[in-house]
Protein backbone atom coordinates (compact mmCIF):
# COMPACT_ATOMS: atom_id res chain seq x y z
CA UNK A 1 0.00 0.00 0.00
CA UNK A 2 1.60 3.30 -0.90
CA UNK A 3 -1.56 5.10 0.12
CA UNK A 4 -0.64 8.33 2.21
CA UNK A 5 -3.72 8.78 5.37
CA UNK A 6 -3.08 12.86 6.85
CA UNK A 7 -3.64 12.61 10.72
CA UNK A 8 -5.92 16.15 10.20
CA UNK A 9 -4.85 19.24 12.54
CA UNK A 10 -7.43 19.18 15.36
CA UNK A 11 -7.64 22.15 17.92
CA UNK A 12 -8.70 22.11 21.52
CA UNK A 13 -9.54 25.28 23.48
CA UNK A 14 -9.30 25.29 26.89
CA UNK A 15 -8.80 28.16 28.90
CA UNK A 16 -5.20 29.63 29.45
CA UNK A 17 -5.69 29.99 33.20
CA UNK A 18 -5.74 26.31 33.51
CA UNK A 19 -2.76 24.79 36.11
CA UNK A 20 0.53 22.69 34.78
CA UNK A 21 -1.21 19.63 36.68
CA UNK A 22 -4.81 20.26 35.16
CA UNK A 23 -3.22 20.14 31.81
CA UNK A 24 -1.24 16.81 32.78
CA UNK A 25 -4.69 15.29 33.76
CA UNK A 26 -6.40 16.41 31.29
CA UNK A 27 -3.54 14.96 28.64
CA UNK A 28 -3.66 11.70 30.69
CA UNK A 29 -7.63 11.41 30.46
CA UNK A 30 -7.62 12.16 26.47
CA UNK A 31 -5.18 9.60 25.92
CA UNK A 32 -6.47 7.27 28.11
CA UNK A 33 -9.88 7.31 27.27
CA UNK A 34 -10.18 8.62 23.46
CA UNK A 35 -6.09 6.65 22.49
CA UNK A 36 -5.60 9.08 19.88
CA UNK A 37 -6.05 12.74 18.82
CA UNK A 38 -9.66 14.34 19.44
CA UNK A 39 -10.86 14.90 15.94
CA UNK A 40 -8.94 12.12 14.20
CA UNK A 41 -10.77 8.96 13.46
CA UNK A 42 -9.03 5.43 12.16
CA UNK A 43 -9.56 5.86 8.38
CA UNK A 44 -11.82 2.92 7.56
CA UNK A 45 -10.95 1.75 4.23
CA UNK A 46 -12.50 -1.05 2.46
CA UNK A 47 -9.80 -3.68 1.39
CA UNK A 48 -12.02 -4.00 -1.82
CA UNK A 49 -10.61 -0.52 -3.08
CA UNK A 50 -6.91 -1.16 -2.12
CA UNK A 51 -5.81 -2.24 -5.43
CA UNK A 52 -7.88 0.32 -6.83
CA UNK A 53 -6.05 3.33 -4.82
CA UNK A 54 -2.58 1.83 -5.50
CA UNK A 55 -3.52 2.28 -9.27
CA UNK A 56 -4.45 5.49 -8.89
CA UNK A 57 -1.43 6.29 -6.45
CA UNK A 58 0.68 4.69 -9.44
CA UNK A 59 -0.74 7.31 -11.65
CA UNK A 60 0.19 10.15 -9.76
CA UNK A 61 3.63 8.76 -8.51
CA UNK A 62 4.14 8.46 -12.49
CA UNK A 63 3.40 11.97 -12.84
CA UNK A 64 5.64 13.54 -9.81
CA UNK A 65 3.00 13.59 -7.08
CA UNK A 66 3.59 12.51 -4.21
CA UNK A 67 1.79 12.76 -0.93
CA UNK A 68 -1.98 12.81 0.03
CA UNK A 69 -4.02 11.67 -2.27
CA UNK A 70 -6.47 9.59 -0.18
CA UNK A 71 -6.63 12.07 2.71
CA UNK A 72 -9.88 10.53 3.19
CA UNK A 73 -11.79 9.70 6.55
CA UNK A 74 -13.64 6.42 4.93
CA UNK A 75 -14.04 4.77 1.61
CA UNK A 76 -17.15 2.07 1.99
CA UNK A 77 -19.86 0.76 0.42
CA UNK A 78 -23.26 1.89 0.89
CA UNK A 79 -25.96 3.35 0.02
CA UNK A 80 -25.71 7.04 -1.84
CA UNK A 81 -28.11 9.81 -2.51
CA UNK A 82 -29.88 10.28 -5.87
CA UNK A 83 -28.79 6.43 -6.49
CA UNK A 84 -25.35 7.65 -7.38
CA UNK A 85 -22.51 5.34 -8.07
CA UNK A 86 -20.38 7.25 -5.40
CA UNK A 87 -20.44 10.18 -3.42
CA UNK A 88 -18.18 12.25 -1.25
CA UNK A 89 -19.46 13.74 2.22
CA UNK A 90 -17.43 16.62 2.97
CA UNK A 91 -17.60 18.42 6.22
CA UNK A 92 -14.80 20.37 7.86
CA UNK A 93 -15.63 21.67 11.54
CA UNK A 94 -13.17 22.65 14.65
CA UNK A 95 -12.28 18.95 14.86
CA UNK A 96 -10.75 19.00 11.40
CA UNK A 97 -11.97 17.22 7.79
CA UNK A 98 -14.38 14.61 7.29
CA UNK A 99 -14.25 13.27 4.18
CA UNK A 100 -16.07 10.06 3.51
CA UNK A 101 -16.47 7.95 0.32
CA UNK A 102 -19.19 5.53 -0.34
CA UNK A 103 -19.32 3.35 -3.07
CA UNK A 104 -22.89 1.94 -4.65
CA UNK A 105 -22.26 -1.49 -4.04
CA UNK A 106 -23.93 -2.56 -7.53
CA UNK A 107 -22.31 -0.26 -9.84
CA UNK A 108 -18.96 -1.06 -8.81
CA UNK A 109 -19.88 -5.18 -9.68
CA UNK A 110 -21.02 -4.11 -12.65
CA UNK A 111 -18.80 -1.77 -13.58
CA UNK A 112 -15.92 -2.35 -15.54
CA UNK A 113 -11.99 -2.33 -13.76
CA UNK A 114 -11.58 1.02 -15.53
CA UNK A 115 -15.09 2.27 -14.60
CA UNK A 116 -13.88 1.42 -10.75
CA UNK A 117 -10.42 3.03 -11.01
CA UNK A 118 -12.07 5.98 -12.95
CA UNK A 119 -15.41 6.41 -10.06
CA UNK A 120 -12.74 6.01 -6.88
CA UNK A 121 -10.60 8.54 -9.02
CA UNK A 122 -13.56 11.08 -9.47
CA UNK A 123 -14.73 10.68 -5.60
CA UNK A 124 -10.92 11.34 -4.63
CA UNK A 125 -11.24 14.73 -7.02
CA UNK A 126 -13.53 15.60 -4.72
CA UNK A 127 -12.61 14.30 -1.17
CA UNK A 128 -9.31 14.87 -1.53
CA UNK A 129 -7.92 17.05 -4.19
CA UNK A 130 -11.09 19.45 -3.67
CA UNK A 131 -11.77 19.13 -7.20
CA UNK A 132 -15.50 20.27 -8.71
CA UNK A 133 -17.62 18.65 -11.58
CA UNK A 134 -16.15 19.64 -14.95
CA UNK A 135 -18.62 18.86 -17.91
CA UNK A 136 -16.70 20.04 -20.26
CA UNK A 137 -16.63 17.96 -23.61
CA UNK A 138 -13.91 17.90 -26.07
CA UNK A 139 -13.04 16.24 -29.71
CA UNK A 140 -10.20 13.22 -29.09
CA UNK A 141 -9.59 10.98 -32.32
CA UNK A 142 -12.58 12.43 -33.95
CA UNK A 143 -14.90 11.25 -31.08
CA UNK A 144 -16.66 13.85 -28.61
CA UNK A 145 -15.84 12.37 -25.41
CA UNK A 146 -15.92 13.92 -21.35
CA UNK A 147 -12.92 15.93 -21.19
CA UNK A 148 -12.29 15.36 -17.74
CA UNK A 149 -12.64 12.12 -14.91
CA UNK A 150 -14.77 14.99 -13.21
CA UNK A 151 -17.34 14.53 -15.29
CA UNK A 152 -20.76 13.68 -13.54
CA UNK A 153 -20.93 10.16 -15.00
CA UNK A 154 -17.88 8.46 -15.52
CA UNK A 155 -18.95 5.54 -16.78
CA UNK A 156 -18.70 7.61 -20.13
CA UNK A 157 -15.67 8.36 -19.72
CA UNK A 158 -14.75 4.73 -18.65
CA UNK A 159 -16.68 4.06 -21.82
CA UNK A 160 -14.27 6.13 -24.20
CA UNK A 161 -11.01 5.54 -22.77
CA UNK A 162 -11.71 1.43 -22.69
CA UNK A 163 -9.70 0.47 -25.62
CA UNK A 164 -7.84 3.59 -26.10
CA UNK A 165 -4.65 3.94 -23.89
CA UNK A 166 -3.84 7.75 -25.27
CA UNK A 167 -7.31 8.77 -23.77
CA UNK A 168 -6.78 7.06 -20.75
CA UNK A 169 -3.21 8.75 -20.26
CA UNK A 170 -5.09 11.96 -21.33
CA UNK A 171 -7.93 11.69 -18.33
CA UNK A 172 -4.62 11.11 -15.67
CA UNK A 173 -2.51 14.39 -17.00
CA UNK A 174 -5.78 16.52 -16.89
CA UNK A 175 -6.96 14.87 -13.35
CA UNK A 176 -3.11 15.71 -11.41
CA UNK A 177 -3.10 19.14 -13.41
CA UNK A 178 -4.57 22.07 -10.91
ZN1 LIG B 1 -18.93 13.93 -8.63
Amino acid sequence: MVVGLTRHAYHVSIDREVSMSKWILIIIAMVGVVGCAPGYKEPVIDSTFSPYLDLIQDQANTRGIYGNLTMVSSIEFGSTPKGLAGYCYRKVDTQGYTREITIDREAWDNGSELYRVFLLAHEIGHCALDKSHNETMMVFKGVTVPASLMVPGTIYAARFAQFDVDLQAHYWNQFFTK
